[in-house]
């Protein structure tokens, strides 16, 4: 019996937990998830410092007006914070070095005037001016990112300013990847007649690194009992796996098959959704297993929908699905009802609103029209299609083109 799409993204997910953690140099973080919230272990800054190359003055020298300070030394970034200004003078500073003990306040030098050796200030001036405050951007003992949270370059960034030189994440998940179909060879070999390059290994690899994940190709295996099942129960060190076509009813679809004979526990087959009818998913020691559908066009798909979440949330990401936005259709699009249609859209901003374009011919056959795609829109099950001026559902893939 085939469930719905969301059942199915639902037992994957249900059905999977974060992987172990592991300590991990930052260099090798990003894109990860952390695997527990960080504590900020000091100030940041760590002491009252300048925002500006000028002059550090006592703001209580100045009250009145009209007054000249002394200008009797320099404080640079890297000196040590604590010397001291005195009354009536004022000192060169240098953006980050530690404002004087005394000094309140920071005149830039492009507004700076200047006499013989001294600093003119001819209106009273407010403390505060061009200072960086202790603390003011992170307080010690702040929680600055959560468990969870993805690690982009700002992230990184404020985990190294804080003194962190490695952190607690999920390690990457190793899944493995087989091609199955007796018409496939290896790009790069020469075609017999019959014979089709193996698209998915290569795409599966790409999504999966894109994904965070480590791919293991297994290559391909023939439609052939005796073969899949050697393929299958030799697997390596995996944390899951993933096979591409013989999962539909057709005479040389044995994936399943050989699957159950090893013991899986098959915990769907068949999804209503488009492309992707025939996908399967199971344990097996344990392990997920997605069985993906031949067609690059649906393998992809399916992969993004299901299979992506699915490894986020192995990897501890708190975000496993890109936002569902809504946006207006800018084509008709029939379909049949019974399944939910994914439809592979070009997804811009047109005064001011987000809409979506078919990307071209939608059947799973035809792979370029995935080229020009950058999200897919959700026309749901029972519906026969959208009119141009309708919102639909849409989860932008790729950043807007
Ligand atoms: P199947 O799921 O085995 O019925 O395959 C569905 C369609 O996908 C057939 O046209 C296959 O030739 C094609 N196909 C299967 N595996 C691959 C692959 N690795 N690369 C490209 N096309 C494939
Ligand atoms: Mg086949």
């Amino acid at each position: 019996m085939a469930i719905t799409f969301e059942q199915a993204c639902r037992t994957i997910l249900d059905n999977l937990s974060a992987l172990d953690r592991e300590e991990c140099l930052l260099d090798d973080c990003y894109g990860r998830a952390l695997a527990q919230a960080v504590t900020a272990p000091r100030d940041m800054p760590l002491w009252h410092n300048s925002a500006m190359d000028g002059y550090a003055l006592r703001s209580g020298d100045c009250a009145g007006g009209d007054t000249s300070l002394k200008i009797n030394g320099c404080v640079l970034a890297g000196d040590a914070p604590g010397v001291e200004l005195e009354s009536g003078c004022a000192l060169r500073i240098m953006t980050g070095a530690p404002v004087p003990t005394g000094a309140d306040t920071i005149i830039p030098f492009e507004e700076a005037q200047l006499g013989e050796g001294v600093l003119l200030v001819q209106q009273p001036i407010k403390p505060g001016n061009h200072v960086r405050l202790r603390g003011e951007d992170v307080a010690a003992g702040d929680t600055v990112l959560s468990a969870g949270t993805r690690l982009r370059p700002q992230e990184i960034g404020m985990l190294a300013s804080l003194g962190f030189d490695r952190v607690s994440v999920h390690h990457r998940p190793r899944v493995a990847i087989l091609s199955t179909g007796d018409e496939l060879v290896a790009p790069g070999q020469a075609l017999q007649p019959g014979q089709i390059s193996d698209g998915n290994s290569a795409a599966m690899a790409a999504a999966l690194r894109e994904a965070g994940a480590v791919p293991i190709s297994l290559g391909i295996c023939k439609d052939n009992q005796d073969a899949l099942l050697r393929a299958l129960s030799a697997l390596p060190q995996i944390d899951a796996l993933i096979t591409s076509a013989g999962i539909s009813a057709g005479e040389r679809d044995l994936v399943r098959p050989v699957l159950e004979e090893l013991g899986w526990q098959e915990l769907f087959w068949k999804v209503k959704v488009k492309p992707g009818y025939p996908t399967a998913f199971g344990l097996l020691d344990e392990k997920p297993v997605f069985c993906l559908p031949g067609n690059p066009v649906s393998a992809l798909m399916i992969f993004e929908q299901m299979v992506r979440p699915a490894l986020l949330k192995m990897s501890g990401h708190q975000e496993v699905m890109p936002p569902m936005l809504k946006a207006v259709i800018k084509d008709d699009i029939t379909k049949k009802p019974g399944r939910l249609g994914l439809i592979r859209v070009c997804v811009s901003f047109e005064e001011g609103r987000l809409v979506a374009c078919s990307a071209g011919v939608q059947q799973s056959g035809v792979l370029s029209t995935s080229l020009r795609a950058n999200g897919v829109a959700y026309l749901l099950e029972e519906s026969c299609g959208v009119e141009v001026g309708d919102v639909v559902e849409v989860r932008v893939m790729d950043e807007f083109v």
